[in-house]
């Protein structure tokens, strides 16, 4: 589904290599955690692959079921099914949740769903995550906490329903509840769509959570090591410094 081949990445306006060579492969009904420590070039992957301006390819290239998308748009990207949460999610000011949500639903359906319809089909997501109803009346982002931002992605996430997911650091600043609706949503797609995750985190407890087939340590902008979740453990262990070879 996602192959990374030799993939290099510099900041856009300046001259340093941020990845220096990341190969990656991705198929359909895998979980693959990316773990390491701050700064090693995560984000950095994660942001590449959704086409962030702020970085770029200098070699290589990504590969979404077998066509090259780095010269596709963000939107291009996510209506071919590739979803990014991200580390720290903008306001937009005057959406309400549900038209939002709607939005984004319509935009992708064969038939849209008239506002009625649509508040039938989304509380059955609200329940799936138990998030009040109230929640669908509250502006996108605006004045949310951590929590409140990430259950309103994971409701984005359950309604686009994409075929790979990034989640980037969403374990960073969340408290066990949030943590679980995180699961249950992404646990929820991936065993009735095949949903791929690719899980980039810097701490093993949400893969606690959501348990990974491969785990993969960045390291300077390489993948040094690929394992399964029990490299997960031995990070816990002892350490990215003792695992580097
Ligand atoms: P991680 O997500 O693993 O913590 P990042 O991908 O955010 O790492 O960053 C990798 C390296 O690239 C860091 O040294 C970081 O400072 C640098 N970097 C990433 N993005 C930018 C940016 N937009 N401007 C300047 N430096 C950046
Ligand atoms: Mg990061």
């Amino acid at each position: 589904m996602l192959n990374i081949h030799n993939l290099k990445v510099k900041l856009a306006n300046k001259d340093n290599e941020i990845l220096s060579g990341v190969n990656l492969e991705i198929k359909e009904n895998e979980i693959h955690a990316i773990m390491g420590r701050n700064g090693s070039g995560k984000s950095t992957l994660a942001q590449t692959i959704m086409g962030s301006t702020s970085y770029e390819v200098t070699s290589g290239d990504i590969l979404f079921n077998g066509k090259s998308i780095l010269a596709l748009s963000p939107t291009e990207k996510s209506l071919q099914g590739i979803f990014l949460s991200f580390q720290h999610p903008s306001e937009i000011p005057g959406v309400s949740i549900l038209g939002y949500l709607r939005m984004i639903y319509n935009k992708r359906a064969a038939k849209p769903l008239s506002p009625i319809a649509f508040k039938k089909y989304i509380q059955e997501k609200l329940d799936l995550l138990g998030i009040p109803k109230e929640f669908l009346n509250r502006y996108f982002n605006e004045g949310f906490s951590g929590g409140e931002k990430k259950r309103m992605e994971m409701l984005q996430m359950l309604v686009v329903e994409p075929k790979l997911a990034i989640l980037d650091e969403v374990d960073s600043g969340l408290d066990v509840d949030s943590l679980k609706i995180v699961s249950k949503a992404v646990t929820y797609l991936h065993e009735t769509t095949g949903m791929a995750v690719l899980l980039i985190t810097h701490y093993t407890r949400i893969l606690k959570y959501i348990e990974p087939d491969f785990v993969h340590i960045m390291d300077t902008g390489i993948i040094s090591k690929t394992g399964d979740k029990n490299l997960a453990h031995k990070i816990e262990e002892v350490g990215y410094e003792e695992l580097r070879s």
